[in-house]
């Protein structure tokens, strides 16, 4: 079948402005995108820069936009995207420095943001044996997240980066989680330390691409809020985000509804003197239109009591 492979182009030895180049080539049916890539390099334009290394779809090195969804070239069959027209487009992903064509840094994107989360294992004090010894159910759920083979299609579908390209990103903290539950390694406080800071856990906005994106069902979100779970459990709720989470449940679990005064001023900090004054035009204005809440003055709502059970189970539950 003849299809036309519409690929990115951008070269910085030569005037490194962004541009397009069309190659029309026969491939078999079963033909994957990597293998009408690795034809165009060795039949027509030597030039074309692209990576790949498995072939297998484990590696992740080959991962591009077909017609605007990420895949692994090595594993997308061309025929998946030439329903329509016989034509595909590849393209670098959304958010990351291109180096050439659909070479892009993957250390920007991907591999210096793992090593900031320190991606190894603080071992436990061995017991008196010299032995680490744990049971093998322990080591279930991680199994399943070491599965992940970096191929950070969860960071391209990941809605903060394109914002925030410095937000550690879900590749990145689903690696955190491995270590953070690593029921063999000592005190997890100072390793969640570096995740509350700015950028890191408190910044994902759980929209659930990630999980949609991995194609391991890894389901990167669900560890970035087990790892805000465990920063609420250790007492570490020093980011502004952690305080608003934790003033929004302790309003609604006391009160049984929001008390959106409290909530502005526990989120920036009782003893953050510089945010609290910067509520204050805010508060003036809703006073000027009557609609300024008086903090902590906020009575029970009908059937709070049962909204109060319902945080106590939940908690009960999570211990
Ligand atoms: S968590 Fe899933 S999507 Fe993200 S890098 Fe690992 S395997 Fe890829």
């Amino acid at each position: 079948m003849e299809v036309t492979f519409k690929v990115y182009r951008k070269d910085p030895e030569k005037d490194g402005k962004p541009g397009r180049s069309n190659y029309t080539i026969d491939i078999p049916e079963d033909a994957t995108v990597l293998d009408g890539l690795l034809k165009i390099r060795d039949e027509i334009d030597s030039t074309l820069a692209f990576r790949a290394s498995c072939l297998r779809g484990y590696c992740g090195d080959c991962l591009v936009r077909v017609s605007g969804r990420a895949r692994l070239s090595c594993v997308a069959k061309v025929t998946a995207f030439t329903q329509k027209a016989p034509e595909i487009s590849l393209d670098p992903l959304r958010i990351v420095p291109v180096i050439k064509d659909l070479v892009f840094d993957w250390d920007a994107f991907m591999w210096n943001k793992i090593r900031a989360v320190q991606p190894w294992l603080e071992p436990k004090e061995p017991a008196s044996d010299g032995e680490n010894l744990i049971p093998d159910a322990a080591m279930k759920d991680l199994r399943k997240v070491m599965s992940c083979y970096y191929c950070g299609m969860c960071d391209e579908g990941c809605t903060v980066l394109p914002v925030d390209f410095n937000f550690l990103g879900p590749a990145a903290l689903t690696k955190a989680y491995r270590f953070a539950f690593d029921p063999r390694g000592k005190e997890t406080r100072e390793r969640l330390k570096i995740l509350e800071e700015p950028k890191g856990i408190w910044d994902c906005v759980h929209c659930y691409e990630a999980d949609e994106h991995c194609p391991r069902g890894i389901e990167p979100t669900k560890r970035i809020i087990a790892l805000r779970d465990l920063a609420f459990k250790l007492g570490i709720t020093n980011e502004k985000v952690a305080r608003h989470h934790k003033s929004f449940a302790a309003s609604v679990k006391e009160s049984g509804w929001l008390d959106e005064g409290r909530l502005a001023i526990e989120s920036e900090g009782l003893t953050n003197i510089k945010g609290l004054m910067k509520l204050l035009p805010i508060a003036a204005r809703a006073m000027a239109r009557g609609k300024a809440p008086i903090p902590y003055l906020h009575p029970k709502r009908p059937g709070a009591d049962k909204i109060k059970k319902i945080f106590e189970k939940g908690e009960q539950e999570t211990k």
